[in-house]
């Protein structure tokens, strides 16, 4: 095991370098069969207290002390580390998720292109000088905030753990980062990797346990001087008033009811495949899901066949064999997600899919399904389903469409389908959404582009350069030389 630089223990935390047993031990699950095949790492306060002081340890220490060029090789390592290990990193996910196998290696690269990334980027994090009084030298630096604390949920680990901690590793803060109890052997064998890549002990710490234990631990600590949190509006809020008491900024990824506005003038062939695939990627449980599909009167026949022909070819099925979708993550997703189908049984179903003869009974599938001609204040189109769920609502011009799309209390991905290149950009000035694209959608990509919302779908950005302003925080130095 010590030569396998991916290697981690089962029911281990890694704390301050190395592996360490917790007390308490918790089920892990493949959502593909419904079995429990192992046991994750349940830490509590006692392991998080441990490990924002050896991120503290190691700020104080040789990760304080390097130079940003150094941080920035170290995280190129990584990369090049996580890039060699993207086949085994994919499945480790796919076990946990249930994620078709290729979504779980796009993941996985997505992880070494944020490294990658924010490697380049460390060592150009600048100030600014400023025009002051007579006598005066005036500029700014952008320190590191300390020890930030790192909640991530369980649908797209490598990719969250990339945005956040390659940010925050390369602005030089020491990370501490929770994973959800659903899916953490992509954040231990992230740990494993960053020992072989030799960042300096401390640096990142990675402790498995429940929200309730080690989650809520994390955002009370009163030494973590930031959080990062992703997963849903509730628990959001919980980490937001956690953090006001330690008056600690926090950046928060809830979710959202992501609208995609199709003109009729739009070129279909093009957009078929970003008006499904948006909502069945990861079996719909995507932040940035289109899991409303807006569609000109005109158009509605044609792109509601074109959209139902697709779904009745959509299987679903074990994440290994890597078809259109794989399960749900959990009986719990699972159960909620048919809590809304039934709360749409008076809705008109266009089409769907369906779940592979062979898939073992105790997997956690759905049958992905489209609903056609949804009023958009019915709870289907107003709530977050999580699932692979898709509603059509017609509208008649650019003013309704923009009103549908911005109605609902989430603001977080919107994209336009139109040849007319004035309307798109009249739409995206008008959208309330963090991102909006036009004739194209994936905020799962993009490495490059600034991510976040308003709203129920939280505040804050992260990828990008801009996720460098959220994890460090400017110090203002006035000098007088006479
Ligand atoms: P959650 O928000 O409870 O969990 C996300 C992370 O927060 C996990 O690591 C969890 O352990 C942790 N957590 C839970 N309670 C905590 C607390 N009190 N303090 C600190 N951390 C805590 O999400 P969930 O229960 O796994 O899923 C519920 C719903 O949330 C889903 O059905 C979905 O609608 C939504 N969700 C959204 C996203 C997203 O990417 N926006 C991700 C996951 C879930």
């Amino acid at each position: 095991m010590p030569d396998d630089p991916l290697a981690f223990p089962e029911a281990c935390a890694f704390v301050g370098g190395d592996w360490h047993a917790t007390a308490g031990r918790l089920p892990r699950e493949d959502p593909s069969t419904g079995q429990v095949v192992g046991a994750i790492a349940g830490g509590g306060a006692a392991e998080i207290d441990a490990a924002v002081t050896a991120a503290g340890a190691a700020l104080a220490g040789a990760w304080g002390a390097a130079a940003p060029a150094e941080r920035g090789r170290l995280l190129l390592g990584l990369s090049a580390l996580v890039r060699a290990q993207a086949d085994r990193l994919a499945r480790l996910e796919a076990e946990d998720v249930g994620k078709p196998l290729a979504q779980a290696r796009a993941d996985a690269l997505a992880l070494a292109r944020y490294l990658e990334f924010y490697g380049g980027a460390a060592d150009k994090i600048l100030g600014e000088t400023i025009p002051y009084l007579p006598g005066y030298a005036a500029f700014t630096w952008r320190e590191p905030h300390g020890v930030t604390g790192h909640i991530v949920p369980w649908n797209y680990p490598m990719q969250i753990i990339g945005r956040s901690v390659g940010a925050a590793l390369a602005a030089g803060n020491a990370c501490v980062v929770k994973p959800a109890e659903d899916a953490c052997q992509t954040a231990l064998a992230f740990a494993a990797l960053a020992r072989a890549a030799g960042l300096p002990p401390g640096a990142v710490n990675v402790v498995p346990g429940t929200g309730a234990e080690a989650g809520a631990a994390l955002a009370a600590h009163p030494r973590v001087r930031h959080l990062s949190f992703t997963g849903s509006p509730e628990t959001g809020t919980a980490v937001q008033a956690a953090a006001a008491r330690n008056h600690v900024p926090v950046t928060l990824e809830l979710g959202g009811k992501s609208a995609q506005i199709v003109f009729a003038d739009a070129d279909l062939d093009r957009a078929l495949p970003f008006l499904v695939g948006a909502g069945i990627q990861n079996a719909g449980q995507t932040c940035s899901a289109a899991a409303r599909i807006l569609v000109e009167r005109a158009a509605l026949a044609r792109v509601t066949a074109a959209m139902a022909a697709r779904y009745r070819a959509l299987r679903a099925g074990p994440a290994l064999e890597d078809l259109d979708l794989g399960p749900l993550i959990s009986a719990r997703q699972k159960a909620r997600v048919e809590s809304y189908l039934a709360r749409g049984a008076g809705l008109a179903r266009a089409a769907q899919g369906r779940v592979a003869d062979h898939a073992p009974a105790g997997g956690h599938y759905l049958a992905p399904v489209l609903f056609a001609g949804v009023p958009p204040d019915h709870v289907l189109a107003q709530e977050e389903i999580f699932g692979p769920v898709q509603v059509l609502i017609p509208f008649d011009d650019e003013d309704e469409a923009a009103a549908i799309a911005n109605g609902t209390p989430y603001g977080l991905v919107a994209a336009v389908w139109t040849a007319d290149g004035a309307r798109a950009l009249r739409l995206a000035r008008r959208l309330r959404a963090g991102q909006v694209f036009v004739n194209t959608y994936g905020a799962g990509g993009g490495v490059e582009l600034p991510f976040g919302g308003s709203g129920r779908s939280g505040h804050g950005r992260e990828k990008g350069l801009e996720a460098l302003r959220g994890f460090t925080q400017l110090k203002t130095v006035a000098l007088w030389h006479g």
